[in-house]
C-alpha cells in the first residue's frame, strides 16, 4: 500500500513540477516579448487608422505573423489578416485581435500620442486615436503568437490567428466568417480573444463565464421640418426643435417603458442640423446606439422609438408623409455569451500563471463587441473574451482616494498601464492556449 500511494504522489509531484516549468518558462518568455510588443504598441498607437481602412496596420499585422513562421493570408474578408500555424495532431485554437481605431482627438500628453487625421466617408477630416486599445491588442496578440512560436515543444496543436478588421463598426467579424474563417481554415475547436478594460488594475484578468458584452444596433432618424428664415419662425416648422423634443422624450423609454430589472441603453451620440444661426433648416438627422441583451426588450425599444419620433413631428404639424424616417441599421452586433465550460478552464489556467488573486469576476457589460459572432455561426465554437485589466494599481489607488474612476475606453485621455498590461496579456493567453494544447 505504502509504495502505491508512493507512486501516486511521486506522480502528482512529477505533473505539478512539469507544469509549474511550462508557466515559468511562459512568464520569462511573455517578459522577453513584452519588450518587443511595447515598441510594437507605440508605433501602432501613433499610426491608428479607421475601421476598414487598416491598410498599413494589416500589412504590419502581416509582416509579424510571417516572422513568427505562421502561413500566412491577407486582404481576408476586406482588411483582415489570417495566420495558420500547424504544429502536429491536437486541437485547433483561434485567437483574434481587432486593428481599427476611432475618430478621436488624443488629449493624452503621451510623446507617442496619435497626430494622425483621416479623412471620413463624408469626406471630413477627422483625428484618430486608439481610444479603444486595440493597440494593444494587436501588440499583445503579436507577442503572444511570437511566444507560443518561441514555445512550440510545449504543445500540439494548430494555431489560427486573425487580425481583424472593423471591429468599431461591426463588419469586420461577419466579413472574415463569410469569406470562409471557417471552412477554408482549420476549424477552431475554441475561440479567444481579449479586450482592455481600465475599470481593473493592470496585472488582473477579468472573467464572466456567460453573458459577457451587450447586442448593439444603431438607428439613424432623419427629422424633416419646413425651412426658411430664422427671424420668421411662424413661417416654418422647425426640425430643430421636434428633433429637441425626441432627445428628451427618448430618455423616458429607459425609466418608464422598460423593466428596471432589463438592462437596456438608448443614446443619442450625433445630431446634425442647419448651417447658420438665421436659417431654420430643412432636416436633422441623428444617430442612435442601442444596446440590449434580450431580443423581446431591443424590439420594444424600437417600437417606441419610431412611435416617439412620429408624435413629436406630428404635435409640429408636420404632415404624415413628412414623418421622421426611423432607420435601423441592418449591421448589428449579437451579444457576446461566454462558454462557461471553456471559462472554467481559462480561469484554471489563468490562476496558475497569474495567481487567483488577479482573476476578478466581471459582470456583463453594455458596450458591445462583434467577437460574438464567430460563436454564432453553424460550427458553435465556443467562445471566450477575457477582460485585460489596463489601468496602474498606484493609480486606480490615487483615484478611488478622491472617489474618481480611470478614463474609460473611447475616452480622448484613454491612459492605459501599457507595459504591465502587455506582459500580463501575453502571459494569460499563451498559457491559456498551452493549457488547451499540452502535449
Ligand atoms: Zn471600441
Ligand atoms: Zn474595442
Amino acid at each position: 500500500m505504502i509504495s502505491k500511494y508512493f507512486i501516486i504522489l511521486v506522480a502528482m509531484t512529477i505533473q505539478l513540477s512539469a507544469f509549474a516549468q511550462i508557466t515559468e518558462k511562459i512568464r520569462n518568455e511573455a517578459k522577453i516579448q513584452t519588450e518587443y510588443s511595447l515598441k510594437l504598441c507605440k508605433y501602432l498607437h501613433q499610426n491608428p487608422e479607421l475601421s476598414f481602412h487598416e491598410f498599413e496596420t494589416a500589412k504590419r499585422m502581416a509582416a509579424e505573423l510571417k516572422d513568427a513562421g505562421f502561413d500566412v493570408t491577407e486582404h481576408f474578408g476586406g482588411n483582415s489578416v489570417v495566420g495558420v500555424l500547424k504544429n502536429g495532431d491536437g486541437p485547433v485554437i483561434m485567437l483574434r485581435t481587432d486593428m481599427d481605431a476611432l475618430p478621436i482627438q488624443e488629449k493624452t500628453g503621451f510623446e507617442f500620442a496619435s497626430t494622425k487625421i483621416a479623412e471620413t466617408k463624408d469626406g471630413d477630416e477627422v483625428a484618430v486615436m486608439h481610444a479603444c486599445g486595440h493597440d494593444i491588442h494587436m501588440s499583445t496578440w503579436t507577442g503572444t503568437v511570437r511566444t507560443l512560436a518561441t514555445l512550440k515543444d510545449e504543445w500540439k496543436g494548430t494555431l489560427l490567428v486573425i487580425a481583424q478588421q472593423a471591429e468599431e463598426f461591426s463588419g469586420g467579424a461577419r466579413e472574415a466568417i463569410d469569406a470562409g474563417l471557417f471552412t477554408k481554415f482549420p476549424t477552431p475547436d475554441y475561440a479567444l480573444a481579449f479586450h482592455i478594460n481600465p475599470e481593473l488594475e493592470s496585472g488582473k484578468i477579468g472573467l464572466v463565464g456567460g453573458p459577457v458584452f451587450a447586442g448593439v444596433k444603431t438607428v439613424e432618424i432623419t427629422v424633416f421640418g419646413k425651412g426658411g428664415h430664422g427671424a420668421y419662425p411662424e413661417k416654418c416648422i422647425d426640425p430643430i426643435v421636434i428633433a429637441s423634443r425626441i432627445v428628451l422624450d427618448l430618455q423616458t423609454i429607459v425609466s418608464r417603458e422598460i423593466s428596471p430589472l432589463e438592462p437596456i441603453v438608448v443614446t443619442v451620440g450625433s445630431i446634425h442640423g442647419g448651417t447658420r444661426p438665421n436659417i431654420i433648416p430643412n432636416e436633422v438627422k441623428m444617430e442612435l446606439t442601442l444596446r440590449y441583451y434580450s431580443d423581446e426588450a431591443i424590439k420594444k425599444v424600437i417600437a417606441a422609438i419610431k412611435r416617439i419620433s412620429k408624435s413629436a413631428a406630428q404635435m409640429a404639424g408636420m404632415p404624415d408623409d413628412k414623418l421622421p424616417d426611423v432607420f435601423v441599421l441592418p449591421v448589428e452586433t449579437p451579444p457576446v455569451l461566454n462558454n462557461s465550460e471553456l471559462s472554467k478552464k481559462i480561469d484554471g489556467f489563468a490562476s496558475e500563471i497569474i495567481g487567483t488573486e488577479n482573476i476578478v469576476e466581471t459582470s456583463p457589460a453594455m458596450v458591445g463587441e462583434d467577437f460574438g459572432k464567430y460563436g454564432r455561426t453553424p460550427e458553435n465554437i465556443p467562445i471566450c473574451l477575457i477582460w485585460l485589466g489596463s489601468t496602474n494599481p498606484e493609480l486606480m489607488k490615487e483615484l478611488n482616494a478622491k472617489g474618481k474612476k480611470p478614463f474609460p475606453l473611447h475616452s480622448p485621455n484613454l491612459n492605459p498601464d501599457y507595459e504591465k498590461t502587455i506582459e500580463t496579456g501575453i502571459k494569460v493567453m499563451v498559457g491559456n492556449v498551452i493549457g488547451l494544447m499540452r502535449k
